[in-house]
């Protein structure tokens, strides 16, 4: 019996922990932090719960048990996730950021960067142990983050590390990585993806390199923002900040754009599980809503026709989203965590498809949707951040696909034989040179 929906006995348990973590411990603290008007405070009223999660093995749940994490299966992870976006994706984000910023170690870093920075993440007696992902740039200017794999090298990642002697000295900013810290002085690690070589373009010359938390001439800012109030992004200025060439990931040494496009893929079915919490969460409370409301008539609102198609349609797209994220983590599960196309697949559908039936849920209970008495408005919000985060669905997840299925050698049928569809450079840098202008006029004028 090859497909099986069934959940296994420990995954349910996974499932009830996750649910009972969430009830008691973090939806207490959820309504104060996410109205807290201060980012850096917002975040801060979480830390309780963040340190509840880190002793329980939630926070760090993707490392290998060789290196002190739970060696949680991808897919066990997005069925515990579901559980806590369910009430708050923006905590959820919090733990996730760890994994973005820690699996680069793990698929690409030597045995004592292993040993150390994942040991390190997974061992702090305090619980409150922060690791960043830092590939996003603000935008404009020689910066950017949609199109870091350029093959220009003046476009495209603007962040420079130069090699002196033993010394990396890197420049440059970063915007939206996960977490300023706790305190707003940085996360204990960060593993960042930087040019290290400026005369060649985003395929050739980024790398990761892990930067420790009190590295001198780096400073945080936390970032405020409409959605994911309680996780929190920063702002992050580099300026001659001094870092070990043995930080540098050497498996990522040139291949930063590699790095991105896996990290990014990998995290696409838990952002799309995070889709189904919220949605989840707003078609149960619009449920509930439409069978103890009347509208005025003699009969509850579910007796309505178009509310019970509605609501039919968006349990319906519920379901199928959810199995959609199982099926793209399994995939992970059995592709040595690699899902370059069918993450990306998911995000994008999964993502797309929630926040409209966070819209339906709220066009079908009302005008009263909009009252701060009912929670729609947080789910409306954390919907919206889902596909623009994460690698946003348009610049860069939708482009990774076209890399992909417009190659010559790509088997439309792998993702259904559960073949292994292989990411390389060469899929890369696809749609990040717009048309110029006077080409297209070129090629008008000659079709006249
Ligand atoms: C809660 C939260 C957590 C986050 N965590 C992290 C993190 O841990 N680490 C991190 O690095 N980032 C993080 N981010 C940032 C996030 O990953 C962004 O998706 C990423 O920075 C890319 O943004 P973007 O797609 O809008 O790119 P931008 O470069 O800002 O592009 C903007 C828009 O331009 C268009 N565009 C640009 N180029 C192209 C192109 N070639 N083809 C088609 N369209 C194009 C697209 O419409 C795109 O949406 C986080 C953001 C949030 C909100």
């Amino acid at each position: 019996m090859a497909i099986d929906f069934t959940m296994s006995p420990e995954q349910r348990k996974i499932q009830k922990f996750a649910r009972e973590f969430t009830e008691n411990i973090l939806a207490p603290v959820i309504p104060a932090a996410d109205k807290e008007p201060d980012p850096m405070l917002a975040y801060q009223k979480t830390k309780g719960a963040y340190i509840e999660a880190y002793k329980a093995g939630i926070a760090m749940a993707m490392l290998p048990k060789q290196y002190g994490g739970a060696e949680m299966s991808c897919l066990d992870y997005v069925i515990a996730c579901e559980e806590i976006t369910s009430v708050d994706p923006g905590f959820a984000c919090t733990c996730l950021c760890n994994g973005l910023g820690l699996m680069p170690v793990l698929w690409y870093g030597s045995d004592e960067q292993k040993k150390r920075f994942l040991g390190e993440a997974t061992s702090d007696p305090t619980g409150t142990y922060l690791s960043a992902w830092t590939a996003g740039e603000p935008p404009g200017g020689t910066g950017g983050t949609a199109n870091f794999d350029s093959p220009l090298p003046k476009a495209g990642i603007g962040m420079t590390a130069v090699k002196k002697g033993d010394r990396f000295i890197i420049n440059g900013k970063k915007k939206w990585s996960s977490s300023a810290g706790w305190d707003g002085l940085g996360t204990n690690t960060q593993t960042a993806i930087i040019r290290t070589d400026s005369s060649v373009g985003g395929t050739e010359g980024l790398s990761a390199i892990v930067v420790e938390r009190g590295t001198p001439g780096i400073t945080w800012t936390f970032l405020d923002k409409e959605g994911h109030r309680t996780t929190s992004n920063a702002f992050v200025v580099f300026e001659n900040a001094e870092v070990p060439v043995d930080n540098l990931l050497p498996g990522a040494a040139g291949n930063g754009d590699l790095v991105i496009n896996r990290n990014f893929a990998w995290s696409g079915p838990v952002a799309a599980i995070a889709a189904v919490g919220v949605a989840r969460a707003a078609y149960e409370d619009a449920l509930k809503f439409l069978k103890s409301n009347t509208a005025g008539s003699l009969t509850p609102i579910i007796r309505f026709q178009n509310a019970g198609y509605i609501m039919g349609d968006v349990a319906a797209k519920i379901e199928s989203a959810r199995y959609f994220a199982w099926r793209a983590a399994d995939y992970l599960d059995k592709h040595s965590q690699h899902a370059e196309l069918i993450g990306a697949m998911c995000k994008i559908n999964v993502t797309e498809t929630m926040i409209d039936c966070v819209y339906k849920c709220m066009q079908i209970v009302g005008v009263n949707s909009l009252s701060t008495e009912y929670k729609f408005g947080k789910y409306l919000r954390e919907a919206s951040v889902l596909p623009i985060y994460d690698g946003g669905n348009m610049g860069m997840q939708r482009r990774r696909v076209h890399g992909i299925i417009a190659d010559e050698n790509f088997n439309p049928r792998a993702i259904m034989d559960d073949d292994f569809v292989k990411f390389d450079k060469s899929m890369e840098a696809i749609d990040t040179v717009a048309d110029p202008l006077p080409r297209t006029r070129g090629i008008m004028e000659a079709a006249e």
